[in-house]
């Protein structure tokens, strides 16, 4: 069991689609304490039932929109739990306008609001986290794509916020190291979930995906998940800062 006795906050479940539940659930099979985290009142009544079907009563409020939200969240875990081992950033959010059509043409407001709840959120809560994490030389983990590397149709302005976020995985690794914490990114080929549905053509990367991937298949939740607890656990006590691929080769392959 190789998250016995862990305590890990899972922040971006959404429904049982959600790569945050896979996530949670193969932490848990390995023994983790959960507690998640939940933005509105439509979200909280779906992460309720699922959170108690893996025994987690800590069910927080958080809009990283709002730093006292982010503040609140970290207050009452810090309550319960003084110390954790692990944090699972799982959070993304563009305006549906701006997957599609022209990149061009993102919003002022549309480009910072994808920009602070996809990139800027890690950082918020990476500073949060930090104390609670060192004691216990925790691990953190978000969730990136390949729409950081490179131009994928209608991916726009998320490609921003992720290759934003994956520089800001670098930045916080160099500064949390110090204090023995780690934090790694996980890229993820296409999968079919809630914020999936906002991508215009989504069924058609998929299809691409299938065909052009080494492993010709799509991504699974449990190929997810098991990365996540190799990144979560002491298996990667050496690894930080990374952008690991879980994508079935597709980023590998020039033509
Ligand atoms: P999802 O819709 O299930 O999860 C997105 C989560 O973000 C939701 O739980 C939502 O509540 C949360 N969120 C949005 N705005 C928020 C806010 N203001 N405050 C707090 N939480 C907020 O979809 P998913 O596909 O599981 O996405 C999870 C992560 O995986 C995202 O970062 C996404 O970009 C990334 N990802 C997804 C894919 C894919 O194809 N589905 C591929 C690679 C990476």
């Amino acid at each position: 069991m190789l998250m016995q006795g862990k305590r890990v906050l899972v922040c971006g479940v959404a429904n049982e689609r959600s790569i945050a539940w896979s996530i949670a659930q193969r932490l848990h099979s390995e023994g983790a304490e959960l507690a998640f985290s939940y933005p509105n009142e439509a979200i909280e009544k779906r992460v309720r039932p699922l959170a108690e079907s893996l025994d987690s009563a800590l069910v927080l409020g958080c809009d990283v929109t709002k730093d006292e939200e982010i503040d609140s969240m970290f207050a009452e875990l810090a309550a319960t739990w003084p110390e954790i081992d692990a944090v699972v950033h799982s959070i993304a959010f563009a305006q549906r306008e701006e997957l599609k059509g022209r990149f061009l043409e993102t919003s002022r407001q549309g480009f910072q609001l994808a920009l602070d709840i996809s990139a800027y959120s890690l950082v918020a809560m990476a500073r949060r986290a930090e104390a609670l994490l060192a004691a216990r030389r925790g691990a953190m983990l978000t969730l990136t794509y390949f729409g950081a590397e490179k131009v994928l149709p209608h991916y726009n302005v998320m490609g921003v916020a992720k290759a934003a976020l994956e520089s800001s995985v670098r930045y916080l690794a160099a500064d949390l190291g110090p204090n023995g914490v780690r934090i790694n990114a996980l890229s993820a080929g296409p999968m079919k979930t809630l914020s999936a549905a906002g991508i215009t053509g989504f069924k058609t990367m998929l299809h691409h995906h299938e065909e052009r991937a080494p492993l010709h298949r799509n991504t699974t939740g449990d190929d997810v998940a098991s990365t996540a607890l190799y990144l979560l656990s002491d298996l990667s006590a050496g690894v930080t800062g990374e952008v690991v691929h879980v994508d079935g080769g597709y980023n590998i392959i020039g033509m």
